[in-house]
């Protein structure tokens, strides 16, 4: 059962307490107290655990600082929607993340050299865009190939993406160390950027990393869905993530691991956009270049990946992730799916083509007035 406190009422308020003791007079049930961190402000939800089914929920909302209280019926404890109409998102370094917003994420799979990165962000900020991806760790396939630049890179890209005011990068991290390095290489710089904690595909059940991003709350978390699990599994893996505390996460689709994908690098499971919205309350992100994984035109002049982020956007994702190069032909990882900056008002347009016509679509939805 979960108790949703009125707005603005602090976690270590009376009125909270005054719920728990009730709460806990029960036999065998345990109450857990979470603050969310939305946009605009913040919620307090207390959680009873233990034996709750014959609890009755109208005592609870009859307290007048109590808002609702909610049987979850479902899994996904903390993710899930339940009854909550209200869909709260988070907003970090004064970007705005939530199922409503939309932002494009381009940049590199890698990082490979100082002027690379330069040039990424330079085309973003030429465009007013101020989020991209960086991989300084990058999980390889072979232990022989580049395993990415890890700590050594961060100083010059946090540096360039204060010089390009570059306000959220997505980066990969695959141990707890990441995340430190992360963190003192950021102080270092004078935090002039902030950073989107990635957990990669392969690392969707590392549950002890989840447990790790979970349990901090200075960076929210992409989470990419598992490449060989089910959609479920992926979502108990973020409610590793958010029981720990941390609930600004985003969960990112990037493809299924099957032959059934061919001639794509993976099968495109954007349609699970909806399904992810409707199941949790999280932002939804999909990854194109992961997905298709090479740059194959269709006949109409669209690449395969055009295609696959528009069926994305059409279906109300609310944010990209896309690899780009200024020379893909020199990139150390994943070269042949990156966009060159030729391509970049294409797909820029395109986006915010199939952006405004979901939009449209949504409106279409709404009743008469
Ligand atoms: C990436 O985004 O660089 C990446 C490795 O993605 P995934 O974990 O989805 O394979
Ligand atoms: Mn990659």
């Amino acid at each position: 059962m979960i108790i949703v406190m009125k707005a603005d009422v602090l976690p270590e308020s009376d009125e909270v307490r005054q719920v728990i003791q009730m709460a806990e007079r029960y036999p065998d049930v345990h109450a857990e107290v979470r603050q969310i961190q939305g946009s605009t402000r913040s919620l307090t939800e207390i959680y009873l655990l233990g034996s709750t089914t014959s609890i009755a929920l109208e005592p609870f909302e009859e307290f007048p600082a109590v808002e609702k209280a909610i049987r979850i019926r479902e899994r996904y404890r903390s993710i899930g929607r339940h009854d909550r109409d209200e869909v709260m998102g988070f907003e970090y370094r004064g970007i705005e993340f939530s199922q409503d917003t939309f932002h494009v994420f381009p940049g590199l799979c890698a990082v490979d050299n100082r002027d690379n990165v330069e040039a990424m962000f330079r085309l973003l900020k030429d465009r007013g865009i101020r989020t991209t991806r960086a991989g300084a760790y990058k999980p390889r396939t072979s232990p022989y190939d580049f395993q990415g630049h890890g700590a050594d890179c961060l100083p010059f890209v946090f540096e360039l993406a204060g010089k390009y005011d570059i306000a959220v990068i997505a980066m990969e991290i695959t141990s707890e160390g990441h995340v430190e390095e992360i963190h003192e290489a950021l102080e270092s710089a004078g935090n002039p950027t902030g950073v989107l904690l990635q957990i990669g595909t392969r690392n969707a059940q590392n549950f002890e990393l989840l447990k790790v991003v979970g349990s901090q709350t200075d960076y929210p978390v992409l989470f990419k869905r598992g490449m060989g699990i089910t959609l479920d599994e992926s979502l108990n893996a973020c409610e590793y993530i958010a029981s720990g505390g941390n609930h600004r996460i985003i969960f990112c689709l990037r493809g299924m691991k099957s032959q059934f994908g061919d001639p794509h690098r993976n099968f495109v499971d954007f349609s699970h956009v909806p399904v992810v919205r409707r199941l949790t309350r999280l932002p939804v992100c999909i990854d194109p270049s992961h997905s298709v994984g090479k740059k194959t035109v269709a006949p109409d002049g669209l690449l395969d990946i055009h295609h696959a982020t528009a069926q994305g956007l059409i279906a109300g994702a609310n944010m990209v992730l896309v690899d780009f190069h200024p020379k893909p032909e020199e990139a150390l990882c994943d070269g042949p799916q990156a966009l060159v900056f030729d391509e970049f008002e294409l797909f820029m347009n395109d986006v915010e083509l199939v952006r405004d016509a979901y939009v449209n679509r949504c409106k279409l939805a709404q009743p008469a007035p």
